[in-house]
């Protein structure tokens, strides 16, 4: 049995934030395998273009290019018209029957967790990992009693470690280990007005890809 997580995001662009949380989980939860999902489609932002998503995929692999554990997804350009996670998750479930299945998000997306078609579904699917966010409010008061019975709180300055209970019961393990105040619509906004420190917010392939395709531009 393997340990794998799945991170779904518009990756717009993936920023240190993102590996941060990549690497961090991978030793955190014993993971044998992290793998970032981008959307096919973009949200449209105001003013700005939406970015391809062959784009915002290209600039993954170039983030991720140096290490073998973390991979990039294709699953979501195959059905572009099947965005949604309660879609995508059992397909992951389905590919890796004997595997543990984590599925992981930021604060601000389990904040938002019941606009999610069918939250409650995708919250019984597979275990899922919340990373708390700076300056992004954190709490379990938004989903029901039953759901918040399966979170599993490892915050806090007394380090707890990630002990693993089996598989019977799918949990929501909430996590502060990561730290980092970086947001991808702020690097798209700096990046199109801004003086180049953005570029210390990105792994440096994904800077230079940004400059030479002019992406934000
Ligand atoms: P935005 O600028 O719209 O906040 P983003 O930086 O969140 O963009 P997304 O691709 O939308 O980038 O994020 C994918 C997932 O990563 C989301 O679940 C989001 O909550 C999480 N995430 C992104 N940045 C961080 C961060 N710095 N710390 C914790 N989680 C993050």
């Amino acid at each position: 049995m393997k340990k794998r997580a799945f991170f779904g995001g518009t990756f717009d662009p993936v920023h240190n934030g993102h590996i941060a949380i990549a690497r961090t989980l991978l030793e955190q939860f014993g993971l044998d395998e992290f793998t970032f999902i981008p959307a096919f489609h973009a949200p449209h932002k105001t003013r700005l273009k939406p970015t391809s998503a062959y784009d915002r995929y290209a600039m993954l692999c170039l983030a991720t290019d140096d290490d073998e554990r973390i991979k990039v997804s294709q699953l979501e350009f195959e059905t572009p018209g099947e965005p949604y996670s309660v879609q995508t998750l059992p397909k992951l479930v389905a590919m890796y029957p004997d595997d543990r299945i984590f599925f992981v998000m930021g604060a601000d997306s389990w904040m938002d967790i019941r606009t999610w078609r069918e939250w409650e579904t995708v919250l019984s699917l597979t275990d899922h990992i919340v990373m708390t966010r700076p300056s992004r409010e954190i709490a379990t008061d938004n989903v029901t009693k039953e759901i918040r019975s399966r979170v599993i709180d490892l915050t806090g300055s007394s380090g707890k470690q990630f002990v693993d209970i089996g598989n019977a019961v799918k949990h929501i393990y909430i996590t502060d280990r990561v730290n980092i105040d970086i947001s991808a619509t702020d690097i798209r906004h700096r990046a199109r007005n801004g003086d180049g420190s953005w570029k210390n917010d990105v792994p440096p392939g994904v800077a230079k890809f940004i400059e030479k395709y002019q992406i934000y531009k």
